[in-house]
């Protein structure tokens, strides 16, 4: 239990920041859909009120890799969120915001106690500002929200997966009343949000709205994530602030998407696809080493990124961050070849070595693939991590 103890030490998301490293979490309707529990297209929660043992099962899972916060799961799941996706349209919402809020946070405060871990609302873009109503509205979905998430006593927020930063700062500063700590990430990439505001500049203005976290979430891979935590990281530096920074990129490599605005959603294998993209644990562990010497304190994953990316990412971290994952008991750092039942394998094979996995370039197993999507503009530098 002394992971548990170590864990619990520090209360909230902002004492663990000023501690270390904080290991966020990683992807939840993708994998519930490629697990049977989420519909593509809609991308709604449902799941947790129709199969809560799926969806706890995953949130555990997290928990057990390391995990120091689980987002409660509704994300994407606003009033009207279906019907403004027409591929998906449905004859009416099964279930209500608030019906589906609370089953969220009620299960994930129960997984989280489990494991010492925090529980933060996860809230997104909403359909009115995407519709282009007005201010008004748009804070009056975020109003909503905020008071639900207040009555189900979340530990603190994440805005994220914003693509304008407009929205986000009406957002920021709805969530901002209710007193708990803020963090907001948008899914920008190097070309800047879609109104095509720069990186600098969305860093700049996310860390004005107050938040106490800021970053980028999705739409693109750990490579070319790094590069945009750089310029946002040189960016703050520049004026003079210095809110926490925070990372949580795709689990899939999609280098050649660096300069399209929609990223991983413009490869032809999404969403039904992407598997042979998959970033294996030790690039992922890389990620995260990069990612802390940069600067960046809260390091997760989002789309695509499962538990075992997680695990590698508090594993990496462990000597920083003084705390095991609980999963290390079946789970070590290369323990299946440091085993003494697989000496001669060990032997034969030299994998008990980290650099030999770090240095491993994986074959996809396809003779005639591409290593690439056709179409695209090609990445400019292609490196290896
Ligand atoms: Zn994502």
């Amino acid at each position: 239990w002394s992971w548990l103890q170590k864990m619990t030490e520090t209360s909230g998301i902002l004492q663990k920041l000023s501690k270390g490293p904080v290991v966020g979490d990683g992807s939840v309707l993708l994998t519930l859909e490629k697990r049977g529990y989420c519909r593509a297209g809609a991308w709604t929660p449902e799941a947790v009120i129709k199969y809560p043992e799926a969806v706890r099962q995953l949130l555990r899972e997290f928990v057990r890799a390391g995990a120091d916060a689980i987002q409660a799961p509704c994300f994407n799941f606003t009033e009207g969120s279906w019907k403004t996706n027409k591929q998906n349209e449905r004859k009416q919402q099964q279930y209500s915001v608030e019906e589906i809020n609370k089953a969220a946070c009620i299960m994930a405060k129960e997984v989280a106690s489990e494991g010492g871990a925090l529980v933060y609302a996860s809230i997104g873009p909403v359909s009115s500002f995407v519709r282009g109503e007005n201010e008004k509205e748009t804070k009056q979905s975020f109003e909503k929200l905020l008071k639900l998430y207040l009555k189900h006593k979340v530990d603190y927020f994440v805005a994220e997966y914003f693509a304008h930063i407009e929205e986000l700062e009406i957002c920021v500063e709805v969530l901002k009343r209710g007193n708990l700590p803020v963090a907001c990430t948008m899914r920008i990439g190097p070309t800047g949000d879609l109104n095509g505001v720069s990186v600098e500049e969305c860093a700049i203005r996310m860390a004005k709205t107050g938040a106490d976290i800021i970053g980028i979430n999705c739409l693109y891979d750990p490579v070319v994530a790094l590069k945009t935590m750089q310029r946002i990281k040189s960016a703050v530096d520049k004026a003079g602030l210095s809110p926490y920074l925070m990372c949580q990129p795709l689990g899939w490599m999609c280098p050649e998407v660096e300069h399209h605005k929609m990223g991983h959603l413009a490869l032809h294998e999404f969403p039904f696809a992407l598997d042979s993209r998959s970033v294996n644990r030790f690039e992922f562990g890389q990620f995260a080493r990069k990612a802390f010497e940069l600067g960046v304190k809260y390091i997760g994953g989002c789309c695509g990124t499962e538990p075992h990316h997680i695990r590698a990412i508090a594993q990496e971290l462990q000597p920083e961050r003084g705390i095991d994952p609980p999963v290390n008991d079946m789970c070590p750092q290369l323990g299946f070849f440091a085993d003494a039942s697989l000496s001669n394998y060990k032997k034969k094979y030299c994998r008990s070595e980290a650099d030999y996995w770090k240095k491993l370039v994986p074959g996809t197993g396809r003779m005639f693939g591409p290593p690439l999507s056709y179409g695209f503009q090609k990445p400019t530098v292609w490196v290896k991590s």
